[in-house]
């Protein structure tokens, strides 16, 4: 496992992690979290990935209980929480996004769920234009000054958004963020290969990427049908089948298959490696997997990393046809 510094932080999380988004309760029950975190682990992972929101925080309660009876050196691994979305159902005015009360409430909420004493990585989930970003701010570096949450970061915000929380950051001596959590894979670029290149030289910034297989559709099992045991066929994320099963997106992923073929690897491998190709901008890309097999299918990334040559990534730009094109004044 290589193992990558978290934007200007101290801080070195592997360059593989692993996130329970839709699977932890939705998909799998205690015993497979236990063997995928187990799996995870011993391959060298360090950083497990959650959210208040993920399954109404019965996420946070599966890992946390898989982290006690692991019973694993507490100084070995890092966990995540995210507030903005809640964790109820039908949320009352507070119960969401970044207000001072909510950031607390939430934070407290995500320690007793994960039977923690502190988290290490806190994001604010997504921007919230209600909450002045001097209150989010502050907020973040008491609870870090509290010892509850050791870095803060943000999730799908702007640079210009990012920069405002450092400005403010600055103005009054407080910790900044220091990590953002972007959507990054071979059909979405923008943000990690435009939007946050003034950010990644001025101040720094580590990034946790999220859905590098494109919600399991780079894995290329959805070019002929959707599985019935597959994400894409579950019941409320007809909108992941909307955003990625376009024809123009299914003929470049054919395309992207014959070439891992040719190279003698396979799809998932080789699109997770191209997310983690650049260590000065991707710190770790978190995996999702529903059976062992598809983390162990992923985790063979490191081994097609090497094999990224010039040739190679200029050959996927080919087929790809969406690198974002630089404005460079
Ligand atoms: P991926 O894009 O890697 O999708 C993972 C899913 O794809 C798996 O659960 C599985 O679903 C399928 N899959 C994975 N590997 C294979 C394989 N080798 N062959 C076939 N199918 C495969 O990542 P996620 O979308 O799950 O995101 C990863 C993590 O990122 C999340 O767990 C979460 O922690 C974080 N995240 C953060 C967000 C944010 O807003 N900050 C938003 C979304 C995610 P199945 O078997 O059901 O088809």
């Amino acid at each position: 496992m290589e193992y990558r510094r978290l934007g200007r932080s101290g801080l070195q999380l592997s360059v593989l992690s692993f996130g329970s988004w839709v699977t932890f309760h939705g998909q799998v029950e205690d015993r497979t979290a236990d063997e995928l975190m187990g799996i995870a682990y011993e391959k060298g992972i360090n950083f497990f990935d959650n959210a208040e929101t993920y399954a109404n925080g019965e996420s946070e309660l599966m890992m946390g209980r898989v982290l006690k009876k692991k019973n694993w050196d507490r100084t070995s691994y890092i966990v995540s929480s995210k507030a903005y979305f809640g964790s109820r159902d039908k949320p009352v005015p507070n119960q969401t996004g970044l207000s001072r009360k909510h950031l607390v409430e939430a934070c407290h909420e995500a320690l007793r769920r994960l039977q923690l004493d502190y988290l290490d990585l806190y994001f604010c989930h997504r921007p919230d234009p209600n909450v002045p970003i001097e209150e989010v701010v502050w907020t973040m570096h008491t609870l870090i000054q509290q010892g509850k949450a050791l870095y803060w970061g943000t999730s799908q915000w702007s640079a210009a958004e990012i920069m405002e929380a450092h400005k403010v950051a600055q103005q009054y001596c407080l910790i900044g963020p220091v990590m953002e959590q972007p959507q990054y894979n071979m059909f979405e670029r923008f943000k990690m290969e435009q939007d946050y290149l003034p950010v990644f030289r001025s101040v720094g910034l580590g990034t946790t990427i999220w859905s590098p297989l494109a919600a399991g559709f780079l894995s290329g099992k959805y070019l002929n049908g959707i599985p019935k045991d597959s994400r894409f066929a579950m019941p409320g994320y007809e909108w992941l089948v909307k955003r990625w099963l376009q024809e123009e997106r299914i003929g470049k992923t054919k395309k992207l298959a014959s070439l891992a073929s040719r190279l003698g690897v396979s799809l998932p491998a080789l699109a997770i490696a191209w997310t983690i190709r650049d260590a000065a901008t991707t710190t770790t890309a978190i995996l999702g997997a529903t059976h062992r097999e598809q983390l162990l299918e992923n985790l063979k990334a490191l081994e097609v990393l090497p094999i990224l040559t010039a040739e190679v990534l200029e050959e996927i730009e080919r087929i790809l046809q969406n690198k974002p094109v630089l404005d460079l004044q």
